[in-house]
């Protein structure tokens, strides 16, 4: 592996993975393509840029001629950028569409017209869907019932119909629900832990009956990082971790590392839309040697530790959050007021 393209390498994932790869001896070079949306931060890559291997590029992966110019050359590509924030897509299901489907097809023609070694495609466990029983093999049905599943499902089906028609040697990994530093102040631990931070309440959605399966996320580059080395082109690797937890029993979890009570925690009506339950079977990943190896609750604490010691990178993303849960509010409420 000469030369890797990392899409979305400034986002949360992407970030970690790119560290983990720049110390692997045989990559000479490592190329970032980010568009920098709100999700994506140089500083989430910060040592990573003393490395004399990193070529970091502002850019879109709608963009077909850039694209093209930077798969030239290298042999693998990982592609993790996205939309990736599910409650975004309740109200911007396009961009979701439009970045995550025809953002994937533009990257697969790149990888097929320059003829890439390796290109991993980074999915998610949601593309199964809600089941409130068993656990999902890769050749379970796509029963996505939010935009961002299902446009990742479009995703994973396009990029493997380039192995498929063309012969790209596309494997798709499908992760559970990621955690660990630097992860956007929208997701749930990183949102309940710097409200708890802040003195401010929790809102739980629901029931809090709802059932996550968390993976650190070092763990999923350790994964993702073994697919692309030893993956069979044409498959799918579930990667899952080993815990589950209803958002009830997380909550617990993190009131008690931030030495709060249910007090801190008002109920609100569930979202949109909740699914039940995600659950994988990860034997196939085992297979190839794959193991989560990062305890839950040590890693829990290090990662609220993390926004604790960090206040500097979160806040100015939640600087003003009153105007950004009207805007969001407004929007539903004109999305509603088009589908009555
Ligand atoms: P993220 O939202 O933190 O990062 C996405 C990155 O992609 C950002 O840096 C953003 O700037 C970049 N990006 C978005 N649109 C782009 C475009 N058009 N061109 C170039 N760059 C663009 O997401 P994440 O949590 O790091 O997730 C990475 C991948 O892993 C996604 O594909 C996501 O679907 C998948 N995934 C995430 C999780 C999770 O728990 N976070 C779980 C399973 C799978």
């Amino acid at each position: 592996m000469e030369r890797v393209l990392v899409t979305g390498g400034a986002g949360f994932i992407g970030s970690h993975f790119v560290k983990r790869i720049l110390s692997a001896d045989d990559v000479a070079e490592v190329i970032v393509l980010d568009a920098l949306t709100y999700a994506g931060h140089r500083e989430n890559l910060g040592e990573a840029f003393l490395s004399p291997k990193l070529t970091f590029v502002h850019g879109n992966i709608l963009d077909a001629g850039l694209v093209d110019t930077l798969v030239k050359g290298c042999s693998a590509i990982v592609h993790f950028a996205a939309e990736s924030h599910v409650d975004r897509s309740f109200f911007a299901a396009g961009a979701f569409v439009t970045t995550n489907v025809h953002g994937t097809q533009t990257i697969a023609d790149a990888a097929m017209r320059h003829g890439v070694k390796k290109f991993v495609h980074v999915s998610t466990d949601e593309v199964y869907g809600p089941l409130p029983h068993g656990s999902a093999s890769e050749t379970a049905p796509l029963r996505p019932t939010v935009p961002y599943a299902a446009s990742k499902a479009a995703s994973d089906l396009i990029a493997l119909s380039y192995f498929h028609t063309y012969g790209v040697p596309v494997c798709v990994t499908r992760s559970s629900n990621n955690f660990g530093p630097h992860q956007h102040p929208e997701k749930i631990i990183p949102l309940f832990s710097t409200r708890l931070l802040r003195g401010q309440q929790l809102t739980l959605h629901g029931d809090g009956l709802h059932v996550r399966n968390w993976l650190h996320v070092e763990d999923n580059c350790a994964g993702i990082e073994l697919v692309l080395r030893d993956g069979v082109p044409g498959e799918i690797y579930n990667l899952a971790g080993g815990t589950d937890l209803t958002s009830k029993e997380l909550t617990a979890r993190l009131l008690k590392l931030m030495g709060a009570d249910w007090d801190s925690v008002v109920h609100v009506p569930d979202r949109r839309s909740n699914d039940i339950r995600y659950s994988m079977c990860g034997q196939k990943a085992a297979g190839l040697g794959y193991r989560p190896v990062r305890d839950f609750e040590e890693g829990l604490e290090q990662t609220v530790d993390w926004y604790r010691r960090n206040p500097d990178r979160w806040a100015p993303l939640m600087r003003n959050p009153q105007a950004a849960a009207v805007t969001l509010s407004a929007a539903m409420r004109s999305e509603e007021e088009a589908h009555a």
